[in-house]
């Protein structure tokens, strides 16, 4: 399965080959802030599935997430349009804003995290896995 998606303006591109580890709603108030909105829906990919077609305008805001580790947001410096983020705990990992894939309708959410932080706008009536914080890791 190949997806393609990018940003508003259309400068970054990218093109994702094979399934996602994951699909999860964040509740976490950076998420919100970055977004605008009242969470995220976030498809995680091994980095090596991913390509950035038109990675000319991508911009990197590194901040500190409650892990007390850096959280690194990539977005269209642009039009502004987040595209990914990274954690330190899965540098493996590129979390792709679900957003900005032209096609959405595939996605199916297996999880909420940081509930701790959800809004009463942004309820989810799902019986899905559910954790007040980050995803537990094993
Ligand atoms: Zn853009
Ligand atoms: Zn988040």
């Amino acid at each position: 399965m190949e997806r393609v998606g990018g940003c508003l303006c259309g400068e970054t591109r990218y093109e994702i080959v094979g399934d996602p580890v994951r699909v999860i709603y964040c509740h976490c108030n950076d998420c919100k802030k970055q977004t605008s909105a009242p969470y995220s829906i976030v498809a995680s990919y091994a980095k090596e599935q991913v390509s950035i077609q038109k990675p000319g305008f991508l911009k990197t805001y590194e901040s500190v997430g409650d892990s007390g580790m850096p959280v690194k947001r990539t977005f269209c410096s642009n039009c502004g349009s987040p595209i990914f983020s990274e954690v330190h705990v899965a540098p493996e990992m590129l979390h792709i804003k679900a957003g900005g894939f032209d096609d959405m309708s595939w996605l199916e959410p297996s999880a909420e995290i940081y509930t701790k932080d959800k809004v009463r706008c942004a309820n989810i009536n799902e019986s899905i896995d559910s954790y007040a914080g980050g995803r537990p890791r094993k």
